[in-house]
């Protein structure tokens, strides 16, 4: 699909969040040559201007940083009292849309409907009337910010999202370019020529990094404590590490969604409350090693830059999220893995075998001559009680599929590495604590 001919357009609307994606559609038109002046992004704010339920606290702030480091104007637009007030709703319409516009006005549309009751949770599903929270939250607040702002009428306007074919089936069907909904160009009366263009849709996700990156632009923190979207903190497409992170760095947000849950009866996830999602779930280790960052992105505001020299972010897209380097400590050298230990390994049919350290950290050894070497360091993350939370996987090789996750065991997050079977990863870990003696 060739992408349209952007000279032909008057204006351009971004649907900007402040993920990857929608950063990608706006350096798109920029790296294009589209005047900022021609462009407005528009930010849809899930919790309606109002307390912080279901996204990140720090999500318009940081949307506000980047436009402005970008030279383009950001507008808000949102339905009154947003998620949970649309959530709560209980024999009364939907509330209006309100929406900023560029002479700096508020302007107000709707919240006269039928009456109607939700009383749930929005469903995980493609269906956008179960799913309503992408419906009612976003794709309206664009669609009414089109249709009542004047400045649209007789002209050619082209609205970019960020959707990709990669990231669903669903998605996958979406067309590249068509007219947009509230296109009226072969109207009576009111006309606007509105397309709809995902200049997206068929980049994979590590051109989106390189796109960041090549402008400069520091990912979101959400991506940063290890959430690989930029969702609302508590979308309902988490998983159970997802839960298990939120309770860990948001424990307040955490509870009231799960009393919500109690109190409607019904679950966000069909089967499971989230509170069993996040006791079979692990906290991410980069929101785990970043208190810091957790809690700045649970504030409203955004400090931190968020536009620096290309050179200081990493190359890769999983790089961007900061992990934390690995670091080898001089005990536990190589030259420590005796001539026995590298005989036994061999024998169990693997070129590695396990050691355990008295810090209580595990380290994977290649026996491979000529160069004998650590290749990961499996250690141990605790609470403030000192208990041990799980395991992580610090990669000291390039190491494909290996995760930024916590293991329930050393045992799995060795066998994460692909460089063991299971068995052998277990019985390799059995060996190391007899060959260490107790747990320290
Ligand atoms: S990010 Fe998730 S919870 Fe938030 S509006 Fe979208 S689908 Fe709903």
């Amino acid at each position: 699909m060739p992408a349209p001919d952007l000279a032909s357009y008057d204006r351009f609307v971004v649907a900007f969040s402040g993920g990857k994606d929608s950063i990608a559609c706006l350096l798109t038109l920029l790296d294009s040559g589209v005047s900022p002046s021609r462009i407005d992004c528009y930010h849809h704010d899930v919790d309606g201007a109002g307390p912080g339920f279901m996204d990140w606290p720090c999500t318009t702030a940081y949307c506000r940083a980047v436009t402005k480091a970008l030279d383009v104007p950001l507008y808000l637009s949102w339905r009154e009292g947003g998620f949970l007030r649309e959530m709560l709703r209980d024999g009364t319409p939907t509330a209006p849309i309100r929406f900023q516009t560029p002479e700096g006005l508020l302007q107000q549309v709707g919240g006269t409907g039928q009456p109607g009751t939700r009383l749930r949770f929005p469903q995980v599903t493609a269906n956008l009337n179960q799913r309503w929270c992408s419906a009612y939250l976003k794709i309206d607040c664009m669609a009414v910010l089109i249709r009542a702002q004047d400045r649209f009428l007789g002209r050619r306007t082209l609205i970019l999202t960020g959707e990709r074919a990669e990231e669903s089936a669903a998605r996958a069907h979406y067309a590249t370019f068509e007219p947009d909904r509230t296109d009226t160009r072969d109207g009576t009366r009111k006309r606007r020529h509105v397309d709809h263009w995902r200049p997206v849709h068929a980049l994979a996700e590590r051109a989106v990094w390189e796109m960041m990156q090549r402008h400069g632009i520091v990912p979101a923190p959400a991506y940063r404590l290890g959430w690989s979207r930029l969702s609302c903190i508590a979308c309902i497409f988490g998983g159970n590490d997802q839960w298990a992170t939120i309770r860990h760095i948001a424990p307040e947000r955490f509870e009231e969604i799960a009393d919500y849950e109690d109190r409607f009866d019904r679950t966000i996830h069909r089967t499971m409350a989230v509170r069993a999602r996040a006791d079979r779930g692990r906290p991410y280790v980069a929101a785990i090693e970043q208190p810091g960052l957790a809690r700045a992105a649970m504030r409203s505001t955004w400090a931190d830059p968020v536009r620096v020299p290309p050179a200081r972010l990493a190359t890769t897209g999983r790089c961007l999220r900061s992990q934390p380097r690995p670091e080898l400590t001089g005990r536990s050298s190589s030259r420590h893995l005796s001539h026995q230990r590298r005989i036994a390994a061999m024998r169990s049919g693997t070129s590695y075998t396990v050691t355990r350290e008295r810090d209580g950290s595990y380290r994977l050894h290649c026996c491979l001559p000529p160069v004998p070497r650590i290749v990961a360091v499996i250690a141990p993350v605790r609470d403030r009680a000192n208990q041990v939370l799980g395991w992580k996987l610090k990669p000291l090789v390039v190491m494909h599929g290996a995760r930024n996750r916590l293991w329930n065991a050393p045992d799995e997050a060795i066998t994460a590495t692909k460089l063991m079977t299971p068995g052998q990863a277990k019985a390799a870990v059995r060996a190391a604590e007899l060959a260490a003696g107790p747990t320290p």
